[in-house]
């Protein structure tokens, strides 16, 4: 990322007490305190300030605190794993279907083009925090691929997490009545 885009981001980093920084995600070796996912995992219910849009008996939606897009949101496990086989039936089964109701949510709250849905597993295939599994879920737009990044250092994100927020949580398919989980 260059530096026009992390000085982008400065001031919503600051606000969103559950992002990690990069001195987190180096520690974020072990589940507990140092592991900003199991403190997310732990932020309680549902709510705008801990940028969690749904959560179930094994694993949870959140608002990702470095947004490729708005609405991206991460599903992840409650539990502290690293791969998917560590997974136990009920997690790989509520993850999946986390991920379902999210991939919904996203299309119901932004009408986007397309999703992207998917999980970089290790640092070398480029996750952030390789210690503890989570998949991403992003809406997109015919056309949006990094056009602002590639012409000016920036990406064009014009709407507040709180809002994201707002914008999924009501989407959720739970709260449409919808049959989910
Ligand atoms: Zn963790």
């Amino acid at each position: 990322m260059s530096d026009g885009l992390e000085q982008l981001w400065a001031g919503w980093r600051h606000r969103y007490v559950t992002g990690a920084t990069d001195a987190e995600r180096e520690q974020a070796g072990g589940p507990g305190d140092g592991c900003v996912f199991c403190r997310l995992a732990r932020s309680g219910p549902p709510a705008a300030e801990n940028g969690v849009v749904w959560r179930g008996e094994t694993c949870f939606s959140v608002l990702n605190a470095y947004p490729y897009a708005n609405g991206h949101l991460l599903v992840l496990p409650l539990r502290h794993v690293d791969r998917l086989d560590e997974l136990t039936a009920a997690e790989s089964a509520e993850l999946w279907s986390t991920t379902r109701d999210s991939a919904a949510a996203i299309e119901a709250a932004y009408r986007p083009d397309g999703l992207n849905v998917g999980a970089n597993l290790g640092r070398a295939a480029g996750a952030g925090i390789p210690q503890h599994l989570h998949l991403h879920v992003l809406p997109r737009w015919s056309g949006d691929t990094n056009f602002m990044t590639a012409v000016a250092g920036v990406r064009v994100m014009p709407q507040s997490l709180s809002d994201s927020w707002s914008q999924l949580h009501a989407a959720w398919p739970d709260a449409s009545g919808s049959p989910a989980r």
